[in-house]
């Protein structure tokens, strides 16, 4: 969950630590530090808060040294202090740490009783302090022996002033990276971190360790045998990553929706049919598969369960949708007529990979849908579907959603080809469904001003309620999501008909309740939800289809989306609530691109 970073070469660390780190901000920013060595001493600074309090500590009273490490924390043992940032420091040894280890506590126990002192309650620093007793002059064998001990997930990154010329580097479960230079080596726990300074990349495999020095790299497996890594060139443009004139990255990424949309489309639609390079399924396999289980957390999981309507809907498979987290411990009915599709925007969302590799055990076909490359899901899964989105900077997901959609839709079009579920006709018909889509985004767009201005009359408000139907439910669940994040007011997504079961005793004249009333073959019933809301006294914020009189005629409040088809009506309708929940936010003045607590990419359990 965490960021971390490493440099060692001829530059001064510092600066090069400083802005690596601040390119991964997003994905944990409680606490931050640097350790490099200078001299044969280890020179060290925390702070809590962002980077940008760490940077000025370091103005104020510089370090410096060519070799070091940089961590920016999200805590998940121990809170955000000083004591529990990391570097975590024992005797001549300095780490960073993202993930968790779980055997810590009897470790802990067991050092403490050696007589070891320790100066957080974070689990990390057990690891300090082992690879510190079993530290004989060699920094590599004092890591790999320590790994040994431990048990957990980890992507560990450790300097020695004892040791100085190298960083030694390791991995389970949390993906890290090291970017090669001239005479210089960068490590990053993402390698987007580092790709303004580097092109060529190593990636770390689990239960790798490597040792890194000005001289060049080496890396291990776990039985300490030397292992030959593929060198890979990344292209990936920093500039992409900037806010291109927008005020906020999540403002950039709602208005990217349409160009990420046609970006996991294209290349896949080709003369009314679907062309799937990247899959790697056969048509047998496809043939032959009686079940999908579609998984992730988050808003991933809502992707996941609008899927479900898609491939029910269009492939005509039965679909369960597990959020990644309770499917991994429980112990559900798959084997190798099941097909997994795992959801994940970072591809390293560590519930989401043991709930697919759990599935693969059994048998089962995995195909994923990610939006980076070369991530571990991406790499373990059987197929692999890469939603070219680009880099998303907020930590709220926008253009992955839509994005996942998009590919959902696509892969649901697949399968029912393949299956024989539908003919050639049927297939164009669908393909040009979503290309028309694409063309009513940027409609959608459109609306931002309107919905700027109804987000100042509800900004102040203290709880929202989202109702949908069918397909659209998993829409109002994502709004209230979204609203959530942003805004940090209560908001409840609900299915419209079930409302009166609960829900309905939270309305009155203070509740704004949103209703997506697209005209679809649930439309009569959202009309009846409306009805109810109004008949408590709710505000109803209604969003339908244009050219829709009759909800004027019912709702004060009524926002027209361009029709689409019942099954990328989600793709559409999720815009506006986007919009919605960024303009509430920014009036309540909040950080709407890094909101309190969440992270982008949540590598822990
Ligand atoms: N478990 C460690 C801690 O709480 C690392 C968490 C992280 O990955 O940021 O400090």
């Amino acid at each position: 969950m965490s960021g971390i970073v490493g440099y060692i070469g001829w530059q001064n660390a510092i600066p090069i630590l400083i802005d690596t780190l601040k390119r991964l901000e997003y994905r944990g920013y409680d606490s931050t530090g640097i350790a490099v060595i200078k001299d044969s001493s280890l020179g060290i600074r925390k702070r809590v808060g962002n980077i940008d309090v760490l940077k000025e500590s370091l103005y104020n009273e510089p370090l410096n040294g060519m070799n070091g490490i940089g961590h920016t924390r999200w805590a998940t043992h121990g809170k955000p202090t000083e004591e529990n940032a990391h570097p975590h420091i024992a005797g001549k040894i300095a780490i960073v740490h993202n993930g968790i280890i779980e055997n810590y506590l009897s470790l802990k126990e067991s050092l403490l009783k050696e007589g070891r002192k320790f100066l957080s309650d974070t689990d990390t620093e057990v690891i300090a302090h082992l690879i510190d007793k079993n530290f004989t002059g060699n920094l590599e064998n004092a890591v790999q022996k320590t790994l040994k001990e431990i048990s957990g997930t980890y992507a560990i990154v450790a300097i020695s002033p004892a040791d100085p010329e190298k960083i030694v580097i390791a991995r389970n479960e949390n993906p890290i990276v090291i970017g090669l230079g001239r005479g210089e080596f960068f490590i990053a726990s993402d390698a987007s971190a580092i790709l303004s300074y580097v092109k060529d990349i190593i990636f770390l495999d689990d239960g790798e360790i490597a040792v890194i020095k000005k001289e060049g790299v080496q890396v291990y497996d776990k039985n300490n045998r030397q292992v030959e890594k593929n060198i890979r060139r990344l292209g990936l443009n920093p500039i992409l990553m900037e806010k291109g004139g927008y005020k906020h990255f999540i403002l950039k990424e709602i208005f990217e929706q349409p160009r990420a949309i046609w970006d996991t489309v294209r290349g896949r639609v080709s003369g009314g049919d679907i062309i799937f390079e990247d899959f790697k399924l056969t048509d047998l396999d496809i043939k032959n598969i009686k079940k999908v289980f579609i998984t992730g957390c988050g808003t991933s999981w809502h992707a996941g369960l609008i899927g479900k309507f898609m491939i029910e809907g269009i492939s005509r498979i039965p679909v369960e949708v597990d959020i990644s987290s309770e499917l991994r411990y429980r112990n559900p009915i798959i084997n190798s007529d099941t097909l997994i599709i795992a959801i994940s925007e970072s591809g390293e969302t560590v519930d989401t990979i043991a709930a697919m590799r759990n599935g693969k055990k059994n048998g089962a076909k995995t195909v994923s849908i990610c939006n980076t490359i070369e991530s571990s899901l991406s790499r373990e899964s059987g197929s692999t579907i890469n939603i070219h989105a680009g880099p998303e900077i907020s930590v709220a997901s926008t253009k992955t959603f839509t994005s996942s959609l998009s590919a959902l839709y696509i892969l649901s079009v697949y399968l029912a080809k393949l299956k024989g579920v539908i003919n050639d006709n049927e297939t164009a018909g669908l393909i040009n469904d979503i290309v028309a889509v694409m063309g009513k985004i940027e409609d959608v767009m459109g609306l931002e001003e309107e919905i700027e201005g109804l987000s100042k009359m509800f900004y102040e408000k203290k709880g929202f309620l989202y109702l949908g139907r069918g397909i659209n439910y998993p829409v109002a669940l994502e709004g209230a999501m979204k609203m959530k994040e942003l805004s940090y007011i209560y908001a409840e997504g609900y299915p419209g008909g079930e409302m009166k079961h609960g829900p309905i005793a939270l309305i009155d004249e203070h509740t704004p309740v949103i209703i997506l009333a697209p005209k679809n073959s649930l439309y009569e019933k959202s009309l009846i939800d409306i009805e109810e809301v109004k008949a408590r006294n709710g505000v109803v914020i209604v969003f339908a289809t244009e050219g829709d009189t009759e909800v004027m005629k019912r709702a004060r409040h009524v926002l027209y989306v361009p029709h689409a088809s019942e099954y990328l009506f989600p793709i559409i309708m999720s815009i506006p609530l986007q919009f919605l929940a960024y303009y509430v936010a920014l009036r309540r003045g909040l950080n709407v691109d890094r909101p309190r607590n969440l992270a982008k990419s949540v590598t822990v359990e």
